[in-house]
């Protein structure tokens, strides 16, 4: 049967992911590229490139891949055909749907790509048939998508769910974004960062153990190696991310003001932290939400689909547009 599967990729700052991906959400084939820097036409040419490779692999000849689906870190307009900004490429007003669509001859969606991934994880991970979900991303930043009826949720503009940039502290941290005191500046993975180079810089304990995980230099910590060192038992490292933890449970229950999910599902590189972030999270939510003690509380959980969410969602919407005609 034709159009069964599509193609799914997931644009980063520094890797392009992408895959072929059945109806049930498998992946049957991978490939990967570096992103060839921010100029929009290298990367619609690395984008062309693996299309063609996952199609030769993957034995075409059927025509049973009939999407494209893109998942791109940056915001994507409510129609799903711009790319209206996107921080870490230097693309501002990409027609990046179209141009695909010329390039590989597929129907071609583009996605926010925590957007994307919170897709995936309601169609095939953690939160499968839930009705009112939110997705949190925690990596560098904090990314977000909504859920609601079964549906995504884009807002008006496309640009719903930008969790990262709500200020949590007046007059806090600066933050790329201009403004000051974000979510995404107490609550995701560059926290994590800050403090594992400053303990290297004061030469504490934990920052020579981060150092020397690092390679040694300084600036290639990342809150990846603190999250190693708070599994391996550092209660220091654990403190770290439980103080993260804290910050995620409080603006979570905002959100839960704001939304009343029934479940908010946790991603990212982050989450590898498992309980030693979620079960702080939990807690700070409980203490924080409005009407606590008076109301049914969402649960929150793990991300169930690992790095692979975007690109799987990402096909998986592409499908969906495609076989409904639209
Ligand atoms: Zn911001």
């Amino acid at each position: 049967m034709a159009d069964e599967l599509a193609i799914g990729i997931d644009v980063g700052g520094t890797k392009i992911a992408a895959g072929v991906v059945d109806e049930q959400g498998r992946l049957l084939a991978r490939g990967r590229a570096d992103t060839p820097g921010t100029d929009p036409a290298a990367v619609l040419d690395t984008i062309g490139d693996l299309v063609d490779e996952l199609r030769g692999e993957h034995d075409d000849s059927a025509g049973e891949i009939g999407a494209l689906g893109i998942g791109a870190a940056g915001f994507v307009d409510a129609s799903g055909s711009m790319v209206l900004f996107a921080p870490h490429l230097a693309w501002r007003d990409e027609p990046l749907r179209d141009a695909a669509a010329e390039r590989t001859g597929l129907p071609v969606v583009v996605e926010n790509d925590a957007n994307a991934s919170g897709w995936a994880e309601w169609r095939f991970g953690a939160v499968q048939g839930e009705p009112h979900v939110v997705l949190v991303t925690l990596g560098t930043g904090i990314g977000g998508a909504i859920v609601i009826d079964g549906k995504p949720y884009r807002g008006r503009f496309g640009l719903a769910g930008e969790f990262g940039h709500m200020q949590v502290v007046p007059d806090g941290l600066p933050c790329d974004c201009g403004n000051r005191g974000c979510w995404e500046q107490y609550a995701s993975g560059r926290v994590l960062t800050r403090r594992g180079r400053s303990a290297a810089e004061e030469d504490t304990a934990l920052g020579r153990r981060l150092l020397d995980a690092a390679g040694g230099s300084v600036q290639d910590i990342h809150g990846s190696h603190v999250t190693q060192q708070a599994r391996n038992g550092d209660e220091e490292a654990m403190r770290w991310i439980a103080d993260v933890g804290d910050w995620l449970g409080v603006g979570l229950a905002s959100l839960a003001a704001v939304l009343d999910p029934g479940v908010v599902v946790v991603g990212g590189g982050l989450s590898d932290a498992g309980d030693l972030l979620l079960a702080p999270a939990r807690s700070a939510f409980s203490h924080t939400l409005t009407g606590r003690g008076y109301r049914p509380e969402a649960r929150i959980v793990a991300a169930g689909l690992g790095p692979d969410a975007g690109l799987i969602g990402a096909a998986d919407l592409a499908r969906l547009t495609a076989t409904s005609g639209s």
